[in-house]
């Protein structure tokens, strides 16, 4: 590591083409670290020892992997304290958020711990009377190297996060993380080998897209998370190796309030759903319809909030409720949103500047009059920002809920229960949360994944763990006689018996 100086931002952009990468502390402007950049050759060797390392680990069976994989949790509760500095140093972020990634990577090893075996044990599968002499067993076997692609926003989360259930079951895992945010990954390189993994289960490679490219080019599966736009080319790029892709990309998560909503709940949810980790969650509150009744008095609950809100380089716990911008540039998309959005009438009713200090801090901002012109509603905003629009009722609110190309998380507000079930089905997203927002990221049971250009795939849950596996089904003939009546020689009688037969037991109709 280098020592610590002081850099402006502007220089980053002359680094990005260079053979050494910058990690900054986004929110004081200061070089924490400089990196080598990784190479195909890098990767390549990564996957090969991958490979190695991944028949040990996969014949270590359950136990011995649970014991490992318990052993990294005890780590990451002992350590927490010092692994959420490193994410605060890293992100900008409080340090209040930096430690909730870490509870939740500890919670998802809990769970993984507890469950995979379950979810991996070999499945017996009941076959129709068509299949009457067989006996089928579904297998999950691991995939081998598994690469992880993760984005800067939640470098412990959604980067060594994905890490958790590929390693449960069975394969090594070579991590890409943000070029942002790369030092939270190599320090849990270095933390799994303190827990008695050999050096080769999981690595992380240090570098930009390209980087990323070789990896998909190599690798058994590759679980993506970032934005929408590169996860198509991550897409496209496995297609010409026909490797297995799971994305979890952008969204744009809608909020809508009806009339009858407990409207304290629905501000305070608002506020905080929207402005935790400065707006730069995948499942942030984006946009808000408001049923026209209690708008009004809505808005201006909400703009007294985040008024409110305290802003600046976060400190020790409560310190602050919003750090810095994670990767500087993002802070172009929220001005230009935010512009577009007063150009076409809306109304500032909290924050709307940038700051003027050494690190990349944007006010926590209220957008009220606003519509579906506006860049705020549309495109994903990644920042501290909540326009709020109004609309006639549920149906208006649900029709421009759905009115995006994203689909990966919304919330309803309503005290009436299953009035909020009816419209979240009504949704097209992963998952709608009712009188809450992204309370079902701690729901690790159930699977969380994205509709339309929100993603591919599920995390968390079985599936999370089973699309780590290729599947095999193994077939045992109960009666193995010396033929069956299918096989050669074709025959008109025996042809004959066998569409009576299947007509009897097909070919009944439901009744009316
Ligand atoms: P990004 O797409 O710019 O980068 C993500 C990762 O992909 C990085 O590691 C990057 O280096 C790598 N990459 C870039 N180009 C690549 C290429 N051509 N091939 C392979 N890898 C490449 O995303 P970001 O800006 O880091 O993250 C923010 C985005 O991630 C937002 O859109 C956010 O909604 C999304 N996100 C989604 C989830 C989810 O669970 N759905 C979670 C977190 C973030």
């Amino acid at each position: 590591m280098t020592a610590r100086t002081q850099r402006s931002f502007g220089d980053r952009a002359v680094l990005y083409w260079s053979a050494m990468l910058e990690t900054l502390n986004p929110a004081t402007g200061e070089v924490l670290a400089t990196f080598p950049v990784h190479g195909s050759r890098e990767v390549e060797a990564a996957v090969a020892q991958a490979r190695e390392a991944a028949v040990w680990w996969a014949g270590l069976g359950w136990s011995g992997r649970r014991i490992r994989l318990l052993a990294w949790k005890s780590h990451l509760t002992r350590y927490m304290a010092r692994l959420a500095q490193l994410v605060h140093d890293e992100t900008g972020k409080p340090l209040d958020d930096a430690k909730l990634e870490i509870i939740l990577a500890i919670v998802h090893i809990d769970w993984a711990a507890r469950h995979a075996r379950r979810v991996l044990r070999p499945r017996r599968v009941r076959s129709g009377l068509a299949a009457i002499n067989q006996a089928s067993t579904v297998e999950y076997h691991p995939l081998g190297v598994v690469g992880v692609i993760g984005p800067w926003n939640y470098p412990f989360t959604n980067g060594v996060g994905d890490a958790i259930p590929a390693l449960a079951a069975g394969n090594a895992v070579i991590h890409k993380p943000s070029s942002v945010t790369p030092m939270t990954a190599l320090l849990m390189d270095e933390a799994l080998r303190e827990c008695g993994l050999p050096d080769d289960i999981f690595q992380v490679l240090v570098g930009r897209g390209p980087i990323g490219l070789t990896l998909i080019d190599q690798v058994d599966m590759v679980m993506f998370t970032g934005s929408t736009e590169t996860g198509k080319k991550v897409m496209e790029r496995a297609a010409k190796t026909l490797t297995p892709v799971s994305l979890e990309l952008g969204g744009k998560d809608p909020m809508i309030v009806l009339a009858d909503a407990d409207l304290d709940r629905s501000a305070n949810a608002a506020v905080f759903w929207s402005m935790q980790n400065g707006g730069q969650t995948c499942i942030s509150v984006e946009r808000v319809y408001v049923e026209e009744p209690i708008y009004e008095e809505f808005v201006a609950m909400v703009a007294e909030r985040v008024r409110a809100l305290r802003q600046g380089v976060p400190g020790d716990f409560g310190s602050v409720e919003v750090g810095s911008f994670t990767n500087p540039p993002q802070i172009e998309i929220v001005e230009a949103h935010v512009a577009d959005a007063v150009a076409k009438g809306a109304r500032v009713l909290a924050g709307g500047q940038r700051l003027q200090t050494d690190g990349t801090f944007f006010e926590p901002t209220v957008l009220a009059g606003v519509d579906h012109t506006m860049a705020c509603m549309t495109e994903e905003t990644f920042g501290p920002t909540l326009p709020i629009m109004k609309v006639r009722d549920a149906d208006e609110a649900i029709k421009l809920a759905n009115d995006t190309p994203y689909g990966l998380q919304a919330s309803v507000y309503t005290k009436d229960i299953a009035k909020g079930e009816a419209v979240a089905r009504r949704i097209q997203a992963g998952a709608v949360v009712v009188n809450d927002a992204n309370a079902n990221y701690i729901a690790l049971e159930a699977p969380m994944g994205g509709w339309k250009q929100s993603g591919l795939g599920v995390r968390h849950g079985a599936e999370g763990i089973r699309k780590y596996c290729r599947r095999q089904t193994i077939v045992l003939t109960r009666f193995a006689m010396k033929k069956d009546l299918y096989f050669f020689p074709y025959g008109k009688g025996k042809s004959e018996f066998l569409v009576r037969l299947l007509k009897l037991l097909y070919g009944r109709g439901a009744r009316d």
